[in-house]
């Protein structure tokens, strides 16, 4: 069991070693990296040092709200614990760039890739040749740790490349010196892999990668197997291309082995605790925090011949992220390497088209708007084959914040709009494979109001009920969600900022006579109320009546169950959840 507490000290001492190991002009702010500090040539162990350095990145809100927001995304995931079976792999398309290459051919440069990639895909299925070394001695030392094999594919893509970089169709997507920095929009997308000369360490990469256009980036002597091409040239102890496994790992959320020492746990199960990285090629049952030490892991820095698995609980993590947070990219692999990610029977050939007569589970890219009212529209779009589910969002237009709803039909009445505003809204769909990216934005300008008034309480024809949701001081930690007694959302909201306890958030709802469930969820486990704020729920019908309610003195989470019939509301009752035992904790700075 991993507290959130632990969690976040995790998340917090990580950053500090990355920010340390890298020029602080050079960190994009809304990217945590990982930077491997290793001199190439000599054979000194990688090492990422200077953790007491900088504690910056956790302090600006937003970072540290975005960045948890991909752990809360992927503990959703593995909870799922539905993990697919290998035969339709999740593909990754993979762009590659060199950048400040001299001395050699394309063609060269082309076997070297496909070198890389081909042990990056044996690496990550547990396929590579020196597995016999944990499945034949290794393992024997870990009763409780299997090697994983990820469900995932790099494919280095082949087809509909940006403009601009001189590709043609058919060729690899692979640039030479046509490129600077680690973050290029045209190749949203992509896992980019960032070959350079002398970066003076092994490799870098976000931890828990975006795919809009950013990527891991690995010296020139560690990238491929061989005997290199010009400048590029892999050399012992770092020749079997597992600086890219490593940081492709780090990519896809996992930390090093070793967490932080002892006391702090690397967020992932299956890992056992131990105190430092260990490099060059450590014999076997070596210990430093009472458990047999891991460090024949790619997250740690031994030699390439002598890291040689990842564990199952490593790669479930892995694939939890690119399925929860990577979307972006496993939706761009049918039209860039010609091969649908995941589920078998859907074909994403990207034609541009959008929702269309083939079939094709696809970005919806047209949509029609018809004003109602002076507070409603209606949203139209073409049915998407195979489609899971919609998301349609919309927000005044100039604002940032926005509204969402998931839907199963392909219409949407957006309800509760202010008069004579301009707003814009957003489709996505969920495709069997994931979530694509969203439609264009486009906008409607909802009608003045008319005299004697337009209020949307007027125009439901079900029963109107309201939300009130009080905040405690830690609002990250609250959301909420209305389902009908079929568990299917009605809505959804939260998290919300922290900082704002007394601040109340007000929904309104039209419902249809049936039974409803309104579950709020506290991450942390401690409820809404009262060491914290004095946070609570209420649940009112049109005449103000109270239907349902939670005092907030709850765990992790309250139902309110409640029914309407014939329009009208019955009183709701409330469940709770468990508050979690240990709640010495946090402090806000
Ligand atoms: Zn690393």
């Amino acid at each position: 069991m991993k507290s959130k507490f632990f969690l976040i000290s995790c998340l917090f001492l990580l950053v500090i070693c990355l920010q340390s190991c890298q020029k602080e002009s050079e960190i994009d702010e809304f990217s945590a990296s990982i930077t491997e500090q290793t001199d190439v040539l000599s054979n000194s162990k990688r090492s990422c040092g200077h953790t007491d350095h900088v504690k910056g990145l956790m302090q600006d809100p937003a970072y540290e709200r975005q960045h948890q927001a991909k752990f809360d995304r992927l503990k959703v995931e593995l909870s799922k614990a539905e993990f697919r079976s290998c035969d339709n792999p999740v593909i990754i398309p993979i762009a590659v760039h060199f950048q400040g290459v001299n001395g050699t051919s394309a063609a060269c440069l082309r076997q070297l890739v496909e070198s890389q990639i081909d042990a990056l895909n044996k690496d990550f299925t547990g396929t590579n040749a020196d597995i016999n070394k944990w499945t034949g001695q290794a393992s024997a030392f870990f009763q409780n740790i299997a090697n994983g094999e990820a469900c995932l594919k790099f494919c280095v893509a082949t087809q509909n490349h940006p403009a601009g970089f001189g590709l043609a169709d058919g060729a690899y997507a692979i640039t030479v010196n046509r490129t600077n920095g680690t973050q290029l929009s045209d190749w949203s997308g992509y896992l980019n892999v960032f070959v350079q000369p002398d970066l003076g360490f092994l490799g870098e990469s976000p931890l828990g990668g975006l795919g809009d256009g950013d990527g891991v980036m690995i010296d020139a002597g560690a990238f491929g197997i061989g005997t290199g091409c010009g400048n590029v040239r892999p050399q012992a102890p770092y020749n079997m291309g597992r600086t890219l496994t490593h940081e492709v790992g780090h990519y896809l959320l996992l930390d090093h082995i070793w967490g932080d020492g002892c006391a702090v746990d690397d967020g992932v199960n299956d890992t056992p605790e131990q105190d430092f990285d260990y490099g060059g090629c450590p014999e076997l049952g070596l210990s430093t925090c009472g458990s047999n030490d891991l460090h024949m892991n790619y997250m740690d820095y031994t030699n390439d011949a002598c890291m040689y698995m990842f564990s199952s609980g490593q790669t479930q993590r892995m694939v939890a992220y690119v399925n929860s947070s990577l979307t972006a990219v496993t939706a761009n692999a049918g039209r860039v390497c010609g091969e649908a990610s995941g589920a078998g029977d859907t074909t994403d050939t990207g034609d541009g088209n959008g929702p269309d007569e083939d079939g094709r589970c696809e970005r919806i890219t047209t949509s029609t708007s018809t004003v109602i009212s002076a507070s409603m529209v209606q949203i139209d779009w073409s049915d998407v084959a195979d489609a899971v589910r919609y998301r349609v969002r919309y927000r005044e237009q100039g604002t940032t914040r926005w509204t969402g709803k998931n839907v199963t039909t392909s219409a949407f009445t957006i309800a509760g709009l202010d008069e004579n505003t301009i707003y814009q809204y957003q489709i996505r769909v969920q495709c069997p494979q994931g979530w694509v990216p969203f439609s264009p934005a486009s906008t409607f300008v909802t009608d003045a109001a008319a005299d004697g008034g337009d209020q949307s309480g007027a125009e439901c024809d079900g029963a109107a009920i309201s939300l009130s949701l009080i905040l405690d001081d830690y609002g990250s930690e609250t959301s909420w969600e209305l389902t009908d007694d079929f568990g299917d959302r009605i809505d959804i909201g939260g998290p919300f900022e922290d900082g704002a306890a007394g601040q109340e958030i007000t929904v309104d709802f039209c419902l249809p006579d049936g039974c409803y469930i309104l579950y709020i969820d506290d991450a942390y486990g401690d409820g809404i109320c009262c060491d914290y704020g004095d946070g609570s729920v209420t649940l009112a019908n049109a005449a103000g009546t109270v239907i349902g309610a939670s005092d907030g003195f709850f765990g992790e989470y309250s139902y309110i169950d409640f029914c309407i019939e014939n329009g009208r509301s019955r009183f709701g009752r409330e469940r709770k959840g468990p508050k979690k035992k240990s709640l010495a904790r946090k402090k806000k700075a």
